[in-house]
């Protein structure tokens, strides 16, 4: 009994002097945004994926998907001017903790915004918006994008780039390259190099050159990126997107897998003792929702489960990593459950929502290039990879609607054997405007129904990141900045447009989409990308810029 009061006693003092100790702290240290918060951050996007593709995932799998136990909130999708939203409004509210309008990537919102939305103030409009990795790397944090489209798609290019529309991925490539991330991996050779397969790079630069001067290594493999073991990296491992999981091993299978690139990503960028902000992107999940595909969604989205367990394990060990998974909005309306199954659901076995899928080893997309546009061909092909035996109606259904959906014939495929054979329901080919669910794991975890950029800025400040502040730092207009300078836009030849500022003593040049900064002999890298906004006229440049241009103007006397 004594000895039960003394232990008692004790326990007390301990806890008043903690209360205490604690106290004093609170009113002796400075409070800042993430002050016991994470070190790293991860966020992880299924693009396109709704609840129901995530339980499709978990019945497919046979165990919880590695984010089950994650769930936190929901978030809602839609955009600046749409209630049902495209990617790069939506990633670029994540990105950047703003509303956008369709097509921008994070640049503010136009005029025109749907009903319910704040109205957007005008020097906010059409100008571009620092996002949460252009600020990590700000603050002197290692930043890494990975996905498996192109780097230059609307995701990725939310991250790294700024353009008036998502299309423009010539420009959104160039600034990726001066953008001065640690890691960037995906596909999209394309856009890098001349004379590349396919090449589209309309201006015959190689933009190689530029990453090598900066040290960054190229790498195209799976087997060359498992041999890198740090520094900066620019893994490309496709001229345009990477092969979909599935697909991979049968047309690429020197192509790494989501999780290897993960993985690895995760292994260079915390060398860094400052820690990091890495964005990974399961880019396919929503293509494979736009087809109308089961098997493309099932490959994509387990593998994406798989790249999400290796940040979780990560996020596990070391305890001082917020990890955030989510999608952007909802694609292709998937439910479990369709029309065939209208009467019969009370009675849906798993293996009769399973086993079609199970089959499926090609996606539709893949068995379509196999067969070249013969129909015979397709026949075999559906029965090789999928396990069906056609019949004539559904044959003579799939090559109707091919011829139909012209640039997409693969999705007929989808269409129609999703709805004849499998118990998965669709109900559109675009995007759809439900909220999506949240996950997340470790210190700073946002939670509850969020709106996109709440969720934006919310993980932003965790890692003490303040937008606002990068924002003023990185995109200052140059013309009202630099009063008392002739300021243009010099368009050259259509290829190199730069900005520049004369005065009687200087001439400064600041190439569009770059880092630099050309001042008569010296050429200096700037901490951010000169961004013109074409809408406005405007050209923003860093502070940085407009401090060295101002002090080479006036030198002391
Ligand atoms: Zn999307």
């Amino acid at each position: 009994m004594k000895t039960m009061v003394r232990n008692g006693f004790s326990r007390f003092a301990i806890i008043v002097l903690f209360v205490f100790v604690a106290y004093l702290h609170g009113i002796t240290m400075p409070c800042s945004a993430n002050e016991n918060g994470p070190k790293n951050l991860i966020l992880m996007i299924a693009d396109g994926c709704g609840s129901e593709q995530y339980t499709l995932a978990r019945w497919l799998k046979g165990s919880p998907l590695s984010f089950d136990s994650m769930l936190v909130g929901a978030v809602k999708t839609f955009n600046a001017s749409s209630v049902v939203t495209d990617s790069a409004p939506a990633a670029s509210a994540y990105a950047t903790g703003h509303r956008t309008s369709d097509k921008f990537i994070s640049m503010g919102p136009g005029e025109n915004t749907i009903n319910g939305i704040q109205p957007t103030p005008p020097d906010m409009r059409h100008r571009p918006l620092a996002t949460i990795l252009e600020g990590a790397k700000l603050k002197g944090m290692a930043t890494g994008v990975v996905c498996t489209s192109r780097i230059t798609h609307a995701t990725p290019a939310a991250f790294l780039a700024h353009t008036a529309s998502r299309d423009l991925e010539d420009d959104i490539m160039v600034q990726a390259v001066h953008q001065g991330a640690d890691l960037v991996m995906g596909g999209g050779l394309r856009h890098l190099l001349p004379g590349e397969k396919k090449s589209v790079r309309a201006d015959g630069e190689d933009l190689s050159l530029i990453l090598a001067r900066n040290g960054y290594r190229i790498v195209k493999t799976g087997t060359e990126l498992e041999t890198l073991k740090s520094g900066k990296v620019f893994g490309l491992f496709s001229s345009s997107h990477m092969e979909a999981e599935l697909d991979r091993t049968v047309f690429e299978p020197e192509q790494p897998t989501l999780e290897q690139m993960t993985e690895k990503a995760i292994e260079i960028l915390s060398r860094h003792t400052a820690g990091f902000f890495l964005m990974v992107e399961g880019s396919q999940v929503d293509w494979a929702c736009h087809a109308n595909d089961p098997a493309h969604l099932a490959g994509d989205l387990i593998m994406f489960d798989r790249a999400v367990g290796v940040a979780l394990r990560f996020a596990e060990k070391t305890g001082d990593t917020l990890l955030v998974v989510v999608s952007d909005h909802n694609t292709g309306g998937m439910t479990i459950g369709n029309r065939r199954t209208s009467v019969t659901y009370p009675r849906m076995t798993p293996e009769e929502l399973i086993e079609p899928i199970r089959k499926m080893t090609l996606t539709a997309s893949g068995i379509w290039r196999k067969a070249q546009g013969s129909r015979s061909r397709l026949e075999g092909l559906i029965e090789q990879y999928w396990g069906i035996k056609t019949e004539k109606a559904e044959m003579e259904r799939i090559m109707e609607l091919a011829e139909a959906y012209k640039k997409y014939p693969g999705t007929a495929l989808g269409e129609v054997i999703s709805a004849s054979r499998t118990a998965i329901g669709w109900s559109t080919q675009g995007h759809t405007g439900g909220d999506v669910p949240l996950f997340a794991f470790g210190p700073g975890s946002p939670r509850g129904l969020l709106d996109a950029q709440q969720l934006g800025n919310l993980m932003a400040s965790a890692i003490g990141i303040d937008l606002k502040a990068s924002t003023e730092r990185l995109f200052v207009d140059a013309e009202a900045a630099l009063a008392g300078f002739k300021v243009w836009l010099d368009k050259g030849d259509g290829r190199n447009i730069a900005l520049r500022a004369k005065t009687k003593d200087i001439e400064a040049e600041l190439p569009v989409n770059r880092n630099i900064l050309k001042l008569g002999e010296k050429t200096v890298a700037l901490e951010g990308i000169v961004i013109h906004a074409e809408a406005t006229g405007k050209t923003y440049i860093p502070k940085q810029a407009i401090d060295i241009i101002k002090a080479a103007s006036s030198p002391m006397q």
